[in-house]
């Protein structure tokens, strides 16, 4: 069985298409991605209505995409990926931290001076 949102206003373009989502089921309020054929953009449709159970959609309808990649996504509050929290994690915590000991030497230039001196102290 396939959903059929009828006249449905077209997130990429505004005008208004059918829709079909060929899954089990459609559920309001979820994205679901698909691309305007007129002007061929990938855009998010969040249906508010479950749509029309059809066997056979109507010609011309639109597919839609369930959104698989992102778990997040339906709660509407995204989730950082645990690679992009890994590569921004470290560095946020040691900056605070040398921003601390700068202003314990007096400055960045001062800091600065005090690498190389405590390089030179460790050869
Ligand atoms: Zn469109």
């Amino acid at each position: 069985m396939a959903s059929v949102l009828k006249h449905t206003q077209c997130p990429a373009c505004g005008h208004r298409h059918h829709f079909c989502f060929l899954g089990p089921v459609l559920v309001p309020g979820r994205a679901y991605e698909f691309i305007c054929p007129e002007n061929a953009k990938k855009a998010i449709l969040r249906p508010t209505s479950a749509g029309e159970a059809v066997k056979v959609p109507p010609q011309g309808a639109i597919a839609l995409d369930e959104r698989t990649t992102q778990g997040g996504e339906e709660s509407g509050h995204p989730k950082p990926s645990p690679s992009a929290e890994g590569k921004s994690g470290p560095m946020q915590e040691v900056l605070p931290e040398i921003k601390d000991l700068a202003m314990k030497v007096g400055g960045i230039d001062r800091l600065d001076e005090v690498v190389k001196t405590v390089k030179e102290m460790n050869k």
